[in-house]
């Protein structure tokens, strides 16, 4: 049995980073930055503007009573000129007129019978200057996927396409006499399929591309043409068959027509994990029971797709967290407990959400986060605190 860290050194050491693609700015939510590195080609804002409902004017003018000479509304692009003694009213995001220094907000000036009367004011208040949030040329990083607001930024220099790293394909392959699909009908002896669907949103979420392979029964000729099949892509992902019982192939395929580099780690849920390649494509044996599945995949593939990203580790949230009660645990593995944290009186606690067994899927669904209990200790100690991966929002 491999450590959980041996195992995740020698499963990253496998990483490619996929090649750029150009996608519209409307399609790239999410997608990684080929570049993280985006020099930006025009100063934003590009000319003087306000950034008030008001009065444009001089500050030299006031304090006083200035003629209204006129109105500029943002987007207009002839301006009027204003000379001393004079104000235009102007719109937010207007351009500031030739002349003006400064802008009053409305809530701050008397306008009557065409003048309007302003106390002092110092130069340059309200005005946005060009570049004053980033001047041409500026190098600026989003080195995350990219966010709503790293594709402001992007609009915001007129950028309509981005080059971005292609989403790595990853074949899922599901793999048991007993599955059917969803909306099926369930002969005796047999369950639905959660696997295949459960990986497909777990690629997604990890920014890679699911391409749903044809489940196969336990047999080594279906495993291998499924195989072969999903070499095709980046990386094939698999569920079920990698245990010792006699009805798993998957294992098995890789070490004959294959290669296997290893096959059991020290993780609960998840000891049989298989690793190794097919036709050079990196094959990850997933467990078929569905906790264990969807959890070694959050440990493993999730950091390896993200690798191929160029982006770090595995992206999620970790706080310190007190089990509110002990949870039991199976001593020699590192164990990734389904628990509820929350924030109460200045602590983070945890709570088992459920049963720990690796085919208790309702306790993973209720979970928001993965209580990291070493391996060694028989129980999470409620007199400490452990590492919990976030996996969704605080409780
Ligand atoms: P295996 O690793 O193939 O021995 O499967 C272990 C357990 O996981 C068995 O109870 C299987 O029925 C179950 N299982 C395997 N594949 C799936 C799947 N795709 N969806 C739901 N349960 C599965
Ligand atoms: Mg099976």
């Amino acid at each position: 049995m491999l450590t959980m860290d041996e195992a995740y050194r020698r499963l990253m050491a496998r990483a490619r980073l996929t090649g750029a693609e150009e996608v519209p700015l409307s399609a790239a939510a999410g997608r990684v930055l080929a570049d993280p590195r985006v020099i930006a080609p025009l100063d934003v804002p590009s000319f003087a503007n306000s950034a008030m409902d008001g009065f444009a004017l001089r500050a030299s003018d006031t304090p006083g009573g200035l003629r209204v000479v006129g109105e500029v509304a943002a987007g207009t692009e002839d301006l009027p000129v204003v000379e001393a003694g004079e104000a235009v009213r102007i719109t937010t995001g207007a351009p500031l007129p030739p002349g003006v220094d400064t802008v009053v907000p409305l809530e701050d000036a008397q306008e009557s019978d065409g003048v309007v009367t302003i106390a002092l004011t110092t130069a340059g208040a309200f005005v946005r200057l060009p570049g004053s949030d980033t001047p041409a040329g500026t190098v600026v990083c989003l080195p995350h996927a990219l966010h709503p607001a790293a594709i402001a930024v992007l609009a915001s220099f007129g950028l309509a396409e981005v080059r971005v790293r292609r989403r790595p394909r990853v074949a899922i392959l599901s793999t048991g006499d007993e599955l059917v699909a969803p909306g099926g009908e369930l002969r005796p002896g047999q369950i639905y399929d959660s696997n295949a669907a459960a990986l497909a949103a777990a690629i997604l979420e990890a920014g890679g591309e699911p391409v749903q392979l044809e489940r196969v029964t336990d047999t080594r000729s279906a495993v291998e043409a499924a195989l072969r099949t999903g070499a095709e892509c980046d990386l094939i992902v698999s569920s079920g068959g990698v245990s010792v019982g006699q009805h798993d192939h998957v294992r098995a395929a890789l070490e004959g027509a294959g290669s296997l580099d290893f096959w059991r780690i020290a993780v609960q849920p998840g000891k049989p994990l298989a690793v190794g390649e097919y036709a050079g494509v990196t094959v990850i044996g997933l467990p078929g029971n569905p906790v264990s599945a969807l959890v070694t995949f959050e440990l493993f593939v999730r950091p390896l797709i993200r690798a191929t990203l160029g982006l770090q580790g595995d992206g999620r949230l970790r706080v310190r967290a007190r089990p509110e009660e002990p949870i039991a645990k199976d001593g020699a593995r590192r164990a990734f407990l389904r628990v509820s944290v929350w924030r109460e009186a200045g602590e983070t606690l945890a709570r088992s959400t459920g049963g720990q067994g690796s085919a208790q899927l309702r306790p993973l669904a209720e979970a928001n986060a993965l209580l990291v209990v070493p391996e060694g200790e028989g129980t999470a100690d409620p007199n400490r605190s452990y590492e919990a991966i976030l996996l969704g929002d605080l409780a």
